[in-house]
Order: structure tokens, then C-alpha cells, then sequence
């Protein structure tokens, strides 16, 4: 541990793609955060807010060198190219390990409720490794985006993938933590999914989310929705044992029109069937397009993985 003075170092990680506007505001008032929980001796003075640029492509990454400039409390890490939010956040964590005790992730617009933090922080001291931020509702979210959310978790839910509920990326992890989830080496990064599965003794805390602070959504709808099918095959083969299961049913239907079929034949009505014939044509293709689509996107993911590419490129980092 590199505690000093017995306080733990806390890294606050915040992945940006484009965030100019939202930056400024924010980094203001982490900042303060940041400050007052040192000065209340709840954290080391050595602890940092740490910026990932995703390979925007505004003036982010100028924002961020600038007040690491300004302000050594900020420090920053410069993707590359843009990887994606969760390999972004990962990029973050994996730098995070090196220095810190305990690490807070949270999005740049911040929508979670950054005093909650302080609470984050304390179940720490008591002992937990990992603290989720959980959304106490939905309120400020759209209809749309609040029923897709919920569809999704139960889905999550009744393929056994075990998560928690309305907890997005807003969480804390103890160093050791960190360096586990590190140890996890899918290219497809669901990382809400797979803090759960680290299982060291974890906490919840609750807070109520606000609108994204400025500038717009970094997951338009089909982002979000392709997000979502990583997320379920990512954790689940269930989806596979579903084809499997539709094939058995297709098989035991066939039988009975076999059965159908020798009847009409034996009472000598066989030229009726055209309507039969044509549903039954497109109905199997249809089932047969959409298992092959099933099992491909396992193979897919199993093709991604193997080539086991490196999840981000740090160009460079400021400290
Ligand atoms: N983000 C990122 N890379 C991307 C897309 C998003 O680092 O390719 C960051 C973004 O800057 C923000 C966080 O991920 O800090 C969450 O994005 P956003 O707030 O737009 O998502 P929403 O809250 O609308 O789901
Ligand atoms: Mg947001």
C-alpha cells in the first residue's frame, strides 16, 4: 500500500469523448470535491482527478492539459483513438492501480451525484472493496430510455448474468479490486457485469441522477442497443441453448405434419396445402436466419477474443 499518513490515495477517473463543454464545469467542481475531502483528512493529499481523453475530437484533451497545468490535482491520460467508454474507463483503471488505494469512476457530464463520493469513500475505510453508485430512480431520464433500461436488467436478469441493478459506471474500487478485474482478459468489456464477479464484499450507496450537465449523449440509440447485445453475449450462452431448443420444437412440429400430411394423402386431399406450404417455408427460413444470426455472433465474439488485441493505446499520460 502506498498510503500516506495512513490516508488512503483516492483516483477519481473520468472517461471524456468529446466533452468540451461539460469539462470545465466539472473539473470545477470535483475539484472542490476533491479538495474538501482532503482537507477533512478523509483521503491523501497525493489523491487526483484523473482525465481519460477517448480520442476526442474537440479541444478536450487541450481542457485537460491545461488544468493539469493549472492545478496539479489534475492529472490525464491520452488515448490514442477512440476505444470506447468501457475500454476508456479501463485504460483509466489500469493506470489508477499503479498509484492509488481506491478508485472512483464516474461519467464527465456528471449525471451521479458527486457527493456521494464522500459516502463511497468511507464504506472503503470500513472495509468494502467495492461500493456502487445505484440510481435511486429514474426520474430525469426519458420514457424511452428508462423502460429500454428496465427491459434490459430483467433480460440480464433471467439469463442469469448477475448485476445490480440501475448501477452504471459510478462505482468505487479498492486497489486490489482493480488489479483482480485487470486479470480479466475479454476484449468484449462489459465492466458492470464483471466487477460482480471479482466478489470481494461490496456496498451500495443511493443517490438520485440529475440531467447530463452540458453538452449531448455519447450513446445515441444504437450505440446503446449494441451495448446491450455485447452486454447479454457477453455473459450469456443461453441465447445458443435457445436455438438448440427451438430446433427440438421444430423437429417434434415436423413430426406431426408428417403424420398430417400421410392422413391427407391416404383420404386423397393432397393438392390443398399451398398455404401450408408457403407459411411453413418462410416461418423455418425465417427461424433458420435468425439461429445462424444467434450462433454467429458467438463466433464472432469468440473470433474478437482470440486475437486477444490490446483494449487501448495510452499515448500519453500526465501526472
Ligand atoms: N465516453 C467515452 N467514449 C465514448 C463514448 C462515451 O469515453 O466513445 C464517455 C463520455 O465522455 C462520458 C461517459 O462515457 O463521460 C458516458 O457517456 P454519456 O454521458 O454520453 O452516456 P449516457 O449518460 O447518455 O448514457
Ligand atoms: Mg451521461
Amino acid at each position: 500500500m502506498n498510503e500516506t499518513n495512513g490516508l488512503p490515495v483516492l483516483w477519481i477517473v473520468v472517461p471524456c469523448y468529446n466533452e468540451e463543454e461539460a469539462l470545465p464545469e466539472s473539473n470545477e467542481r470535483l475539484k472542490a470535491l476533491l479538495r474538501q475531502m482532503i482537507s477533512d483528512a478523509s483521503v491523501s493529499a497525493e489523491s487526483r482527478i484523473v482525465y481519460v481523453n477517448d480520442g476526442s475530437r474537440d479541444d478536450t484533451w487541450q481542457i485537460i492539459s491545461k488544468a493539469h497545468h493549472d492545478d496539479g490535482i489534475v492529472a490525464g491520460i491520452n488515448l490514442a483513438c477512440n476505444v470506447g467508454h468501457q475500454n476508456a474507463l479501463l485504460a483509466g483503471l489500469s493506470v489508477a492501480a499503479e498509484h492509488a488505494d481506491a478508485v472512483v469512476s464516474i461519467d464527465a457530464d456528471l449525471q451521479d451525484d458527486i457527493n456521494v463520493i464522500k459516502d463511497m469513500v468511507s464504506l472503503y475505510a470500513q472495509g468494502n472493496d467495492i461500493v456502487y453508485g445505484v440510481r435511486r430512480n429514474r426520474t430525469t431520464d426519458t420514457w424511452f430510455k428508462r423502460n429500454s433500461a428496465l427491459l434490459f436488467y430483467n433480460i440480464m436478469k433471467w439469463l442469469g448474468v448477475r448485476s445490480v441493478y440501475n448501477h452504471a459506471d459510478f462505482r468505487l474500487m479498492s486497489k486490489r479490486a482493480v488489479c483482480q478485474l485487470l486479470r480479466y482478459r475479454e476484449t468484449n468489456l462489459f465492466l458492470r457485469g464483471m466487477v460482480p464477479l471479482v466478489g470481494y464484499r461490496s456496498q451500495c450507496v443511493y443517490y438520485d441522477r440529475a440531467e447530463r450537465q452540458a453538452g449531448e449523449s455519447k450513446y445515441p440509440l444504437m450505440k446503446m442497443i449494441n451495448f446491450a447485445i455485447d452486454g447479454i453475449t457477453s455473459f450469456s450462452v443461453k441465447p445458443v441453448r435457445m436455438v438448440f431448443n427451438l430446433g427440438v420444437l421444430f423437429l417434434a412440429a415436423s413430426f406431426v405434419v408428417f403424420l398430417y400430411s400421410i392422413f391427407r394423402y391416404i383420404t386423397g386431399n393432397v393438392i390443398t396445402g399451398w398455404t401450408s406450404l408457403m407459411l411453413s417455408v418462410w416461418f423455418a427460413s425465417g427461424c433458420i436466419l435468425v439461429s445462424l444470426g444467434i450462433i454467429g455472433e458467438y463466433v464472432g465474439k469468440t473470433y474478437i477474443e482470440v486475437k486477444d488485441r490490446p483494449r487501448y493505446n495510452i499515448e500519453e499520460v500526465i501526472l
